[in-house]
């Protein structure tokens, strides 16, 4: 009948749902179980000067390498792990393994490059950014110059505790860069209020400029906002030449993305890693 079929669907449903909460809470304490750990690992990705090629810093991506999987990105935890909370955990894992390469880069070369590292939103509203960046700063005896923060175009939104932690943080000399514009909402005013140093574009507009007119046009728009808000561009994830061509054309200060490199495991040197680039063609 059809109450029993009812039935049988909602003890399906029902099995459904408790094997998917099973999962997810297994893979918390998998997350957790890595933070105590040191299951962690950071690459880095240079980002370049258009007009030059040269290496002006390079992203801090996190990646976990878990003892049965293998080498996991981000989209197969950050999520779960924003959710939850954990991101705290694995940001300051992040912040401090950050510090400890620049150190021991410096005792190696003089000619070091900033490394750009991403903040969640809950990493602001939950604990003191700040002092966590500068504690770990004067830990490794790192200069803050050395170090700037991404945090992404919908976290701008999220009020106080925010503005109050990157005025702090720049009054102690260290960048802060606006991750995958385009993709939130955050207004002019904001853009102004907050006194951002770098704009980092979203990939899926930089995917944009060489295939289509309006790509090309909203690129233009994005540069001229940005230079008249006193910010530098980077075109996140370009891939082609004939990206980097228009790019160069559009005033696009920096560029990231696999057409230059792809992240580097913190093995290699960093005098070798900031010379990762190819030459951004006439
Ligand atoms: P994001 O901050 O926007 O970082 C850029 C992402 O784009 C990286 O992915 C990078 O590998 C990828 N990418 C760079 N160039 C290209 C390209 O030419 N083509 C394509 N298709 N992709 C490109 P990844 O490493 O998987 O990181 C994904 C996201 O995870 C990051 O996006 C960031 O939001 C987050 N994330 C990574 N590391 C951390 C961290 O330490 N803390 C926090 N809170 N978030 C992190
Ligand atoms: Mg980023
Ligand atoms: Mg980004
Ligand atoms: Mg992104």
């Amino acid at each position: 009948s059809v109450k029993t079929r009812g039935k049988g669907a909602y003890q399906f449903y029902e099995a459904k749902f408790y094997n998917a909460l099973r999962e997810r809470l297994k893979k918390e304490t998998d997350i957790r179980n890595a933070i105590e750990r040191d299951e962690f690992v950071v690459y880095y990705q240079p980002r370049v000067d258009v007009a030059t090629g040269v290496t002006v810093s390079m992203e801090a991506l996190v990646r976990w390498k878990h003892p049965t999987k293998g080498l996991l990105e981000p989209y197969d935890f950050i999520v779960l792990a924003e959710e939850t909370g954990l991101i705290i955990g694995i940001s300051e894992l992040v912040i401090d393994k950050v510090c400890a390469q620049l150190a021991s880069w410096a005792k190696r070369d003089a000619t070091l490059v900033p490394v750009s590292v991403n903040v969640s939103p809950q990493h602001f509203q939950h604990a003191d950014v700040a002092k966590i960046v500068t504690s770990a700063l004067a830990r490794h005896r790192v200069a803050p110059d050395l170090i700037e923060l991404e945090i992404t175009e919908s976290s701008v939104m999220e009020g106080n505790e925010i503005s109050g932690a990157l005025s702090i943080l720049q009054r102690k000399g260290i960048k802060i860069l606006v991750d995958d514009f385009g993709t939130g909402y955050s207004s002019l005013s904001q853009l102004h209020r907050l006194d951002f140093d770098v704009l980092k574009v979203d990939r899926t507009f930089t995917a944009e400029v060489d295939r289509s007119e309006q790509g090309r046009v909203f690129f233009t728009a994005i540069v001229t906002m940005a230079h008249a808000l006193g910010m530098r561009v980077v075109a996140e994830g370009a891939e082609r030449a004939s990206q980097m061509a228009i790019l160069k054309e559009l005033h696009c200060d920096e560029v990231q993305g696999f057409y230059i490199s792809r992240p580097i495991p913190p093995e290699s040197e960093q005098p070798v890693l900031a010379r990762h680039f190819l030459p951004v063609p006439e």
